[in-house]
């Protein structure tokens, strides 16, 4: 029989072995289901038996730690910074200056240059110790509870390794997750993320790193430092620390001259159009480690290292017009319509303008000849005009003033940079992008019914806004275009399907903006009915765990349109679920109402996270740092000393968990 002990060290094993497979080799080898019945058996042991934490035990990766404040380091190493070159030429230059200083042969490793945030990563005896950004080069911020939800990050070293050493490398965010992010964020009603570098290298400093466990992030490698490494070249030491387990890109070469660099460069200025994340040029390094030492470092690069920057791709074409979408929140956004021209090997026809501020600032102008670039966005951007080509006749662009669609005068907030529709039940796209939301898979998840019928519905009169949906009958339907019998049976079916779905999905559904999937959750929880958040203040949301002024002022708002509260009373009447199911109820009392808790350490019996769910299910609120207004600190193993100081001055009581229990919940 093996121990506990045993058995659970095992379990660790055995899934940081999947994960890297999966996530470091894209090679899949159990199933996600069975991967998922062994993460849930090895939290339930840890659990049971916190004497065997391990910081660094796979079930760490969901997160969970929140930092308030990020803390300095200073760098083992300095993190320096390359110089850059723009042409072939350049680098001609570079090696002609680096022969003056070396003799004998030169390799160079030819890498990638990831397009992302640079991070530093300590490993002491084989386990990930501190992460840390790379700051000003001299010091950065301490991430690690960040870092270590990056599925590619190894928190446990394979094979051999040195006892100590730091290895760099670049966070990025692949195009396919930012795409999905994106998809998330417009149908939660938010302005999508402008590109993936901006948005992993905001993900480090994000203070939930359960938030952060969310993004698809990728960590990936390319230089080794510390002492008595046992590595003799740039490329033996990118071997090595893919023989640990780091993410290594295979395209990595070692070559042996310049001319071969150049083969590199030509290869990969295109072929890095088809990689699955964003690459902005090439670094080329000496290889060997002794030529490095050589050539030691300038105040702010090293002598060995030049990264060759990819031109963006750019082309120039005409601005044939500019047209203006309207979105399901209103927001309006002008959308070049440019003549086809080729770039990055597709044709672009159209490309973002974003807003009113920057066509007035590039001074953009219909039939002017624009330049056109690619860059980390994914859609194509005007980065200027070609004045010299301007036509004597033109004339600035006025924005619109009025709604393209329904001509209502559009309103600008006060520090947003778009212009809204404010016509909120009669304008086409936004009543149809609303409804289409309702019925969206995340939402109400009505089968039979799609985007384009929704059009089609409202265009001709049938429906107004999604509580109409519910009075739909089979002899309506029939006769619209491409409307079979079936197909209109499916559609009454899938609405009256519908009225099941939980109240967290339908207050999701129902479009208040910034009520996110998340968000919809936490406030169906906490108010438990429709009613009790409509008639709930914005000093009573912000109450509420993770609610802050910007949704308590929307949901405020959304509850104030009288046209929004009689489609919910309809809603009510069609039998539609406002209120919080009975199971969900069963297991929730108001024991803990008026207390807030903060909960630090590790728990024999729950694990964090469930406990600071039953102080949720209990009415209670969760903080994350102890303030005067936390009622209690409910101490676990290994709690901070510099949190216990802090109760201790604030006169906040400690209890243990089995107190918490014994006093509140049995
Ligand atoms: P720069 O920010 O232009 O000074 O370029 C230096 C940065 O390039 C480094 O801090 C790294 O974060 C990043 N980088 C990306 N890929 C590589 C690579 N293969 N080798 C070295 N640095 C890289
Ligand atoms: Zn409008």
């Amino acid at each position: 029989m093996s121990s506990i002990k045993e058995i659970i060290q095992n379990l660790r094993k055995e899934l940081s072995e999947h994960n890297y497979n999966y996530y470091v080799l894209d090679e899949a080898t159990i199933s996600d289901y069975e991967f998922d019945v062994k993460l849930k058996e090895l939290q339930a042991l840890e659990a049971q038996h916190p004497e065997f934490y391990d910081a660094n035990s796979p079930t760490l990766r969901v997160g969970g730690e929140v930092t308030k404040n990020f803390n300095t380091i200073v760098h083992n190493h300095r993190m320096y910074s390359l110089d850059n070159s723009y042409s072939l030429e350049d680098l001609k230059d570079w090696e002609a200056r680096i022969r003056k200083l070396i003799d004998g042969e030169i390799q160079y490793t030819c890498e990638l240059k990831y397009d992302g945030a640079s991070i530093s990563l300590t490993y002491e005896n084989g386990s990930l110790v501190r992460a840390v950004t790379r700051g000003d080069g001299f010091q950065g911020d301490e991430v690690t509870a960040n870092i270590k939800t990056i599925k590619t990050v190894p928190l446990k070293l394979k094979g051999e390794y040195p006892e100590k050493f730091d290895i760099r490398g670049e966070i990025i965010l692949p195009f396919d997750g930012f795409n999905k992010m994106n998809e998330e964020r417009v149908a939660n009603g938010e302005e999508p993320y402008r590109n993936p570098r901006n948005t992993a290298s905001g993900s480090l400093k994000l203070q939930d790193s359960a938030e952060v466990a969310k993004r698809p992030l990728e960590c990936l490698l390319y230089n080794l430092t510390g002492d008595n490494l046992g590595i003799e070249s740039q490329f033996n030491s990118l071997e090595k620390a893919r023989a640990m387990g780091f993410k290594v890109p295979e395209a990595a070469k070692l070559t042996n001259s310049i001319d071969e660099v150049f083969e590199f460069i030509n290869h990969w200025d295109k072929a890095r159009h088809d990689l699955p994340y964003e690459t902005d040029g090439v670094v080329v390094k000496v290889n060997s480690l002794f030529q490095q030492e050589e050539l030691g470092y300038t105040s702010k690069a090293p002598r060995w290292a030049m990264a060759y920057k990819f031109k963006a791709e750019q082309v120039s074409t005409k601005l044939n017009s500019i047209s203006y979408q309207v979105g399901r929140t209103g927001a309006i956004t002008p959308v070049a319509n440019l003549e086809p021209v080729e770039l990055a090997g597709t044709t672009v026809k159209r490309a973002s303008l974003h807003n009113a501020d920057q066509i007035e600032k590039l001074d953009i102008r219909v039939n002017d000849e624009v330049f056109v670039e690619k860059g980390g966005e994914i859609i194509p951007k005007i980065i200027a005009v070609d004045l010299s080509q301007r036509p004597q006749d033109s004339e600035a662009t006025e924005y619109i003033s009025k709604c393209p669609v329904c001509e209502t005068e559009l309103v600008r907030i006060e520090g947003e940079a778009k212009h809204y529709c404010p016509n909120y039940n009669g304008c086409d796209p936004q009543v149809i992008g609303r409804i289409q939301h309702y019925i969206s898979r995340k939402a109400m998840d009505i089968e039979g019914l799609g985007g384009e019928t929704v059009a089609l519905l409202v265009k001709e009169d049938l429906v107004s806004n999604y509580s109409d949906l519910y009075e739909l009958t089979v002899e309506q339907l029939l006769p619209l275009d491409r409307m079979a019998e079936k197909s209109a049976e499916n559609l009454v079916n899938g609405v009256e399907a519908s009225k099941k779905i939980p109240f967290e999905s339908v207050l999701f559904a129902l479009g208040i903006r910034f009520v996110g999937e998340t968000v919809a959750k936490k406030l169906a929880k906490h108010y438990k009915n429709i009613d009790a958040l409509a008639n709930a203040s914005i000093e009573d949301l912000e109450q509420v765990d993770e609610i802050g002024i910007k949704i308590a002022e929307s949901v405020v708002a959304f509850f104030a349109v009288e046209a929004n509260v009689k489609i919910i009373e309809r809603l009510k009447a069609f039998g539609v679920q406002l209120e919080i199911s009975a199971d969900v109820l069963a297991n929730q009392t108001n024991k803990l109402e008026g207390l807030t808790f903060v909960v630090s350490g590790v728990f024999e019996t729950v694990s964090r996270n469930e406990l600071k769910k039953l102080i949720e299910d209990n009415g209670g609120k969760n903080a994350s740092s102890i303030s005067s207004k936390t009622s209690y600190v409910i101490a676990g193993d290994k709690m901070g000393p510099s949190k216990k100081e802090k109760a201790e001055k604030l006169g906040v009581t400690l209890i243990s968990e089995k107190e918490f229990f014994d006093k509140f919940l049995i």
